[in-house]
């Protein structure tokens, strides 16, 4: 069956055609440049650009996968968590399609997305497997039995998401929004070693993170060092005390949970340090790590698209065409 997904949880309108785990297209329309003069998303504005970008984006996907809207057999759209008026967007158009072509819809739950996304890449998805979600909203544990079925949360941050963490110290290294992929390349020419910054709640026995003191300590350390310092070296320093907690945290749930199968995923995913120390790490411990590559690792339509066909495949029931946006859709609720 051909599944064709709605993302619009947050500045992008994403939409990815999928049939079966074979991804088809996907095709996304960011309103970021809107938002980066105010340094964060701007609701308002997200809303009214995944109002003018949904038609155009949809019909750029159906032409790039060589299909007429007609050959959709299913329509699935993120039902949250994610911004309430941006989500809105993107229930009401999924809604309309699925009602005017007469197929099934399926909202779904933005995480578990994240998770069934590495399918199109890497095939099935272990039995259980370990997934680490890091975005600009979200750094979760998950331990998840079945991605259409059962996920369970093990531990998230108890402050900032690490996404936000690098976003924030960005703009104190006067770095652009968002500031992710820039600390990640200002940090190719520093030492991670250089200086020696906080891992929060890294030896406390729970799996859940703590980004804020890090991010203060590093604001202080600019502070006092000022003119002196050296980007690259502060860059690498605050990325390596984030990956260092996010890889061992994880590899301590895999251990504990006697997982074998590390999924990364969310926009941080995409970051080359974590991707080197998780590999690393993972080798070491005996686990086999599945990252997507970063276009799938940050939010599109292709992962709504591929939890989508799980839920077909494993004959789960179709949503009401009343489902409502759930901004705060918790992890264990995949599908409304
Ligand atoms: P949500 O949290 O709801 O999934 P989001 O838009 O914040 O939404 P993503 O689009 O998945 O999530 O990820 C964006 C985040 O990823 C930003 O915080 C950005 O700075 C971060 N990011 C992107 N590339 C990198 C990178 N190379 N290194 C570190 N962080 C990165
Ligand atoms: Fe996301
Ligand atoms: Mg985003």
């Amino acid at each position: 069956p051909i599944v064709l997904g709605i993302e619009t949880s947050c500045d992008e309108t994403g939409i990815g055609i999928v049939r079966g785990h074979t991804l088809l297209a996907d095709t996304i329309a960011s309103s970021m440049e809107e938002h980066a003069r105010f340094g964060g998303v701007v609701p308002e504005v997200a809303s009214r650009a995944h109002l003018d970008a949904m038609i155009p984006t949809v019909e750029s996907a159906l032409a790039k996968a060589g299909l007429r809207v007609t050959d959709i057999d299913a329509i699935a759209v993120t039902a949250g968590p994610g911004l309430a008026g941006a989500l809105l967007v993107g229930v009401a158009a999924a809604k309309a399609y699925a009602l005017g072509l007469g197929v099934p819809l399926y909202g779904v739950n933005h995480l578990a997305a994240h998770v069934a996304v590495d399918q199109l890449e890497h095939g099935p998805l272990p039995k259980p497997c370990l997934a680490m979600l890091v975005s600009g909203g979200h750094s979760s544990l998950l331990l998840v039995p079945d991605v259409a079925k059962e996920v369970i949360s093990l531990g998230s941050t108890v402050d900032d998401a690490a996404g936000e963490a690098f976003d924030k110290v960005a703009r104190v290294l006067g770095l652009p929004f968002p500031g992710g992929p820039h600390i990640d390349r200002a940090a190719r020419d520093g030492s991670g070693t250089a200086i020696a910054f906080p891992r929060g709640k890294a030896d406390d026995g729970t799996l859940d993170f703590s980004f804020s003191g890090l991010k203060t300590a590093v604001a202080r350390y600019v502070e006092k060092n000022g003119g002196s310092l050296s980007l690259p070296d502060v860059a690498a320093s605050f990325q390596e005390a984030v990956v260092d907690v996010l890889t061992r945290k994880a590899l301590a749930a895999c251990a504990k949970h006697d997982v074998h199968d590390l999924l990364i995923g969310g926009g941080v995913a995409a970051n080359s340090r974590l991707r080197a120390l998780a590999q690393e790490r993972c080798d070491a411990a005996g686990v086999r790590l599945r990252v997507p590559r970063p276009g799938l690792c940050t939010d599109n339509g292709a992962m709504v698209a591929a939890l989508g066909a799980n839920l077909l495949e494993a004959g789960v029931a179709p949503s009401q065409l009343t489902i409502p946006a759930d901004s705060s859709l918790p992890i264990t609720t995949i599908h409304v």
